[in-house]
Formats: structure tokens, C-alpha cells, sequence
């Protein structure tokens, strides 16, 4: 019998109306000759809000606690659900993560699957029942429960869907798919039908939040099609697949925004080997997550500037690697900018059309907004704008590569 696995995020378990919606979801899906997995987030803003209880405990939780205290929403719901199917007159049970012996390494708030015990599911849906699996959370090997990162159940639910050989996975939600562009943000966006796998995880990876980044690499590694889309209809949503229709002809599927973002230019550098490596290591010792680098030369050679841009919550941690690095090369200062945005297009026809950069630059240009920096990729396009251009350029990018207009 085919498998299928239905994700329900968090506002699509918030109370027990949606909760007996979701139930009767899967059971139509069982009825139609489907074994049926099923895996939830916590209720509607649970995890907030056990994080903010967390902080009037104590302001330096241990990891290995917080994800004790964050697993504990997503158990609510597979016992809800459970008790909502067997309310319906169906067989369900539900299950944790070690339950299902979801397996992990052990870096508390950001552990990494490692493997999934797919027997024990078979088994109970052999049995004829739905299976209802806690979304986000696994074990480590020493049976402490690890949680896979905010927004983790999506790789659950895929990880299963791959684990258990399943057709698809579908992922419920609130919005009823992925759009060209936050239409919150941009008024004229509209539901992308198919995206690729590659589009999609660069699209989440820069500010579309519509589904974890991980969720994606598990879909492209094992071939699952993902399909987001609303719990509140049975319209179609949009298909994450390999090779959706048309893919070469769109040169651009898609524009983000992600704000918030700062960058510190290391200035008069001497430039000898072991510059570039000095100032990375203390800055990957820190942790700081590094979103491009730039490095220019000046004065015939003697110098160089390095700069990167960074999230702004991680700048006075750069700030303090400015200093130590001034003193260590007795360099002449470093800069701070914060309050920038990055802008991008994304689109798998850029690897076959040229001219994306220039387009995008004309029309940041036409608004009279500055580029802080360019960045590309294969398939992306980045630059760095002041935050208070952010949200106009975006919406001129929109116009210009004609994204509301159907593919
Ligand atoms: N409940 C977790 C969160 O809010 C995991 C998830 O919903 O995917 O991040
Ligand atoms: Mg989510």
C-alpha cells in the first residue's frame, strides 16, 4: 500500500476545531487506500512560548534542557491528534521521536538526523493505523532528546516521507504555498505552481520562510516531491520537485528580502598570506555565521580591505574581532555598518540566460537606490541594500522581472 506523509505546521494544529480538520484530512487519505503517517508541530505559538518562560527561569538555559522543555509542545499534539482520529472512529497512535528511534547527533537546538528506525512505523501501519509522529525532535544515542532547529518539523516529516518510501510529502500550512515574492511585502506576488528543489533552498535560505531549509536537502537527496500547501482548502499548492515544467524558460521564480543584516569591513590590512585566515578563525570561533566576503586592494598593492556582511545580531561579536585584529596587524581601524537588507533573485534559468545581473542593477539604479555590495551564485543574484530601500527595490525587482504575471 502507498504511503503518504501529511505535516501539519503549528497554525494548522492551534485549537481543537483545526486539530479534528487535520484528523479527517488523514483519514480521507486512509479511505482512499493510503497508510498514512502523520507528523505535528506544537499548537499555534506553543514554542514561544515555552522559550519565554525559559527566559524568566533563567537567562543561561542549558541546551540539553531547553530542547527537554521545547519537545514537550510538539507531544501535546500527537496525543490531541490521536485522540481526534480515534474520535472519528479510526485506529491511530502516536509517537515521539525516540519512539520512532529518530536518531541524532547530539548538538542540542540544531541536532542533525542520522538515521530512522522505519520498522517499528511499518509495523503499526500494517496494523492498519494512522501513525502520528512528533514533529522537530529526536534522541542522541545516549537517549537524550534533541530538538532539529525552529521550524524542524518540515525535516521530520520529509526525512520520514524518505525513510518509509513514500511518494510525496505534503506539507500544511497556513499560506497556500510558496509565492514569487513575501506578499506581505509585495502586494502583486503570486502562488509559484512547481519550483525546483535548488530554487527553493536558496529562496529559504534567504527569508522565504515558508518551509526549513533541511526539508529541501532531504527532498533533492532522496527524490521526495514536496508539496506545500494550505490546510484550510484542497486547492492545490506548489509542488518542490526536480524538474518542474518549464524550468529552463523562467529566468527568474522568485525575489526575497532578508533583513536585518550588518557588515564589517576590516580596513589596511597588510597584504601577506595568513591575513584572510587570521580574521576568519576568530570569527568562526565565535560562531558568526558569514554571509559573503569582499576583498579589495589599495595603495599599488600594499593593502587590502576585507569585508563581510553578517546577520546584525552577530556585530558586536564582529565588532570585537575588529579590535583584536587592528591590534594583532596594526591596521588602521575597521568599519561597522548595520541597518542593510539583502536583496535576491532566484532562478535555475540564469544558469542558461544572461544579462540577470545587469537587469537588476538597472532597476536598483532607475529607484536611485546604492548597491553596498553584489554577491551571485549560479543561480541567485544578491546585493546589499540600505534597509530603508529594502522593501521599494523589491517590489521594482517584482514589476521588472515580471513575476506576477502566470509562468
Ligand atoms: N514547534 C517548532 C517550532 O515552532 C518546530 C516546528 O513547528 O516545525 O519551531
Ligand atoms: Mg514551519
Amino acid at each position: 500500500m502507498p504511503v503518504t506523509v501529511q505535516k501539519f505546521g503549528g497554525t494548522s494544529v492551534a485549537d481543537a476545531y483545526r486539530i479534528h480538520l487535520a484528523a479527517r484530512r488523514a483519514i480521507r487519505a486512509k479511505l482512499a487506500g493510503k497508510q498514512v503517517v502523520l507528523v505535528v508541530s506544537a499548537m499555534g505559538d506553543t514554542t514561544d512560548r515555552l522559550l519565554d518562560l525559559a527566559g524568566r527561569v533563567t537567562r543561561h538555559p542549558s541546551k540539553r534542557e531547553m530542547d527537554m522543555l521545547l519537545s514537550t509542545g510538539e507531544q501535546v499534539s500527537i496525543a490531541l491528534m490521536a485522540m481526534a482520529i480515534h474520535e472519528a472512529g479510526h485506529e491511530a497512535v502516536s509517537m515521539t521521536g525516540a519512539q520512532v528511534g529518530l536518531l541524532t547527533d547530539s548538538r542540542h537546538s540544531e541536532a542533525r538526523i542520522r538515521s530512522i528506525n522505519a520498522g517499528r512505523i511499518r509495523e503499526l501501519l500494517d496494523q492498519g493505523r494512522v501513525v502520528i509522529v512528533a514533529g522537530f525532535q529526536g534522541v542522541d544515542e545516549n537517549f537524550n532528546i534533541t530538538t532539529l532547529g525552529r521550524g524542524g518539523s518540515d525535516t521530520t516529516a520529509v526525512a520520514l516521507a524518505a525513510a518509509l518510501g513514500a511518494a510525496e510529502c505534503e506539507l500544511y500550512t497556513d499560506v497556500d504555498g510558496v509565492y514569487t515574492a513575501d506578499p506581505r511585502l509585495v502586494p502583486a506576488a503570486r502562488k509559484i505552481d512547481a519550483i525546483s528543489y535548488d530554487e527553493m533552498l536558496e529562496l529559504a535560505s534567504l527569508g522565504a520562510a515558508v518551509c526549513h531549509a533541511r526539508s529541501i536537502e532531504f527532498g533533492k537527496k532522496y527524490g521526495i516531491p514536496i508539496h506545500v500547501r494550505s490546510s484550510l482548502t484542497d486547492n492545490p499548492g506548489t509542488m518542490i520537485m526536480d524538474n518542474p515544467p518549464g524550468m529552463e524558460d523562467v529566468v527568474v521564480r522568485g525575489a526575497t528580502l532578508k533583513r536585518d543584516m550588518g557588515r564589517i569591513t576590516f580596513v589596511g590590512l597588510p597584504n601577506q598570506p595568513g591575513v584572510a585566515a587570521a580574521i576568519f578563525d576568530e570569527i568562526a570561533s565565535r560562531e558568526i555565521v558569514v554571509d559573503d566576503i569582499v576583498q579589495t586592494v589599495s595603495e599599488q598593492g600594499r593593502s587590502v580591505n576585507i569585508a563581510c556582511s553578517i546577520e546584525s545580531r552577530d556585530l558586536n561579536e564582529a565588532r570585537a574581532v575588529g579590535e583584536l585584529i587592528a591590534q594583532r596587524f596594526d591596521s588602521r581601524a575597521f568599519e561597522v555598518q548595520d541597518d542593510l537588507a539583502r536583496l535576491s533573485v532566484v532562478g535555475i534559468g540564469m544558469r542558461s540566460h544572461s544579462g540577470v545581473a545587469a537587469k537588476m542593477f538597472r532597476v536598483l539604479a532607475a529607484e536611485k537606490i546604492n548597491i553596498e555590495n553584489i554577491s551571485t551564485s549560479e543561480i541567485v543574484i544578491s546585493a546589499l541594500v540600505r534597509q530603508t530601500d529594502a522593501e521599494r527595490a523589491l517590489q521594482a525587482l517584482h514589476k521588472a522581472f515580471e513575476l506576477e504575471r502566470e509562468a
